[in-house]
């Protein structure tokens, strides 16, 4: 029988809720349980496909497709298990879901209300996600804060779920803050003693709270929480600030999370397995080098646009034992007039040219290409990144001075990047770029092939524009490889520059596949050539 946690959050965001959440899957599947994860978002969007990275950060993609939210991609890295469609829930989902059942006549004419058709998909969701993995346990975190009217109505239905499953099947870990005020000197308990009252007013009383603070909060602020919220002092589990957040489970271990968990459900407690998580602990505490790679893209004020890129590019480091630097070049920034490359990337020794939408710093974009193609500098180019590594080359070197790509000019000459025709007619926005697994097959001798050891992969897309195969045959002739290429529908996957120490792009989103103790060859790669850069 699936067990159920759920991971709520009080008096602010961004305390770390899904880090928290991934820290405690990772414990529970080194104690041998099988875990499945599910984040549920309070807003009305469908999904976050259609939200700009700069309010949201990155729309992480899990294998069958589905736009998520970032959350899933500490996740997947933490706990190593693809997730899917079950694991993010959205009020836009649950009420679309519902009020499409509601024209197609499934209520038989009741009248359709929040409690209970809206509380009862919620539920479903919560079921769906137990039955389809068959996972021992299923962590699910609630975006937003206690007492959000947005998710008043998610809360309901935990309170609803647990109900149903009985008090040995279900766990609620409540995320709280304990600011310290300087002047006084002191840690405060109010907040979190009013954020756990507000759930209870909800009807949900937490079993562990998990409480961020700057300093080690000591005993006597434990025995006040423990008072106010009537929570076992051991069932207060620290979270101070760490640099990295690999750390965390380690430091939840040390204060027996997991035996809080699997005693309330009545689970065997097993031994951890959890050296090799350890291990990397270890390398990434004492990364005594330091390599720069620059990250030319257009939301670079908001670093969590590029959560994944960052993510992966660490673990590569990880693995040569080098600390990543990264510089954050705005690519409209490289646009102006006089702009001095040179003193802009003087201590990379890589470029990296993430995904993107839209014309804005294209042209920036393939200023910095240039850069690094004309000097030697390591390239990766995903997904945008590849399309504007084939159009600086296009112009540059093949001499196609108006090469461009439909997305940023309507009626361009030389559509070197270009819609699909089934592309072509589709009108709504929302889940309809290619999405998911694709399967792309690499050529021998390529770089490529040296880099995955592989004839078959897969890997993640989220885009619309391909390459367009007419101008294939001159690229090539002028050195470029089409060295991945997926078959059925013959479309460019992988581009690379043989004559340059190490320029390569891929179509796909190489970086929602790294793991910390696994990178991605891609990156391995890149990161092995920067490094090895003089
Ligand atoms: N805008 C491009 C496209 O839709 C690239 C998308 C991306 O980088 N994710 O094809």
């Amino acid at each position: 029988m699936t067990k159920y946690v759920f991971v709520t959050g009080g008096v602010c965001s961004g305390l770390g809720k899904g880090i928290t959440a991934s820290s405690i899957a990772l414990l529970l599947k080194a104690k041998g349980y099988k875990i499945f994860m599910q984040k549920f978002d309070p807003y009305m969007n469908v999904d976050p496909g259609t939200m700009s990275p700069i309010q949201h950060g990155e729309v992480f993609v899990t294998a069958d497709g589905c736009e998520t939210d970032l959350d899933l991609g500490h996740y997947e890295r933490f706990i190593d298990e693809e997730l899917n469609y079950t694991s993010n829930i959205t009020n836009g989902k649950i009420y679309s879901s519902v009020i499409e059942k509601e024209r197609r006549g499934d209520y038989l004419g009741a009248t359709i209300q929040i409690v209970p058709h809206i509380s009862n998909e919620i539920k479903n969701k919560i079921y769906e996600a137990g039955t389809t993995s068959k996972a021992d346990i299923v962590i699910t975190e609630i975006g937003g804060t206690v007492g959000d009217i947005e998710s008043a109505v998610m809360m309901e239905s935990l309170r609803q779920f647990k109900m149903e499953q009985g008090d040995n099947n279900t766990l609620f870990v409540h995320t709280t803050l304990i600011p310290y005020l300087y002047g006084s000197n002191e840690l405060k308990t109010k907040p979190t003693q009013n954020s756990i009252i507000d759930l209870r007013r909800l009807g949900i009383q937490p079993d562990i709270i998990v409480t961020r603070s700057n300093i080690n909060i000591g005993d006597h602020i434990k025995d006040k929480i423990s008072l106010f919220g009537s929570i076992p002092k051991e069932n207060i589990i620290e979270a101070v600030d760490v640099t990295n957040i690999y750390q965390i489970p380690i430091n939840f271990h040390k204060q027996n999370i997991e035996d809080i968990i699997l005693n309330k459900f009545n689970l065997e407690n097993n031994k951890s397995n959890l050296k090799y998580w350890e291990d990397l602990i270890n390398t990434v505490n004492n990364l005594k080098k330091e390599v720069e790679i620059s990250l030319v893209g257009k939301y670079v004020e908001l670093h969590d646009a590029y959560l994944s890129v960052m993510e992966a590019l660490k673990h590569a480091g990880y693995k040569y034992k080098y600390k990543v630097k990264i510089n954050w070049v705005d690519s409209e920034s490289l646009e102006k007039e006089g702009t001095d490359l040179k003193k802009i990337f003087k201590n990379s020794k890589g470029i990296l040219v993430p995904g993107g939408f839209g014309y804005r710093g294209i042209e920036g974009k393939i200023k910095a290409c240039k850069y690094a193609r004309e000097n030697n500098i390591p390239y990766l180019g995903i997904c945008l990144g590849m399309q504007i590594a084939v159009i600086e080359f296009a112009r540059n070197v093949c001499g196609i001075e108006d090469a461009s790509s439909t997305e940023f000019c309507d009626n361009c000459n030389n559509p070197i990047i270009d819609l699909m025709a089934d592309q072509k007619t589709i009108v709504n926005m929302g889940g309809t770029l290619r999405l998911g697994n694709y399967e792309c097959t690499i050529s021998n001798n390529t770089l490529a092939s040296k880099l995955y050891n592989k004839e078959k992969i897969l890997e993640r897309h989220r885009h619309r524009y391909e390459f367009n195969n007419k101008f294939k045959q001159l690229l090539e002739e002028k050195g470029m490889i089409f060295s991945g290429i997926n078959e059925p529908s013959n479309l460019a996957e992988i581009i690379e520059l043989p004559s340059h120490p190490f320029f390569i792009a891929s179509q796909f989103h190489p970086e929602f596949k790294s793991r910390p103790t696994r990178p991605h060859p891609l990156f391995d790669g890149f990161i092995k050539a920067s490094i090895e850069k003089k």
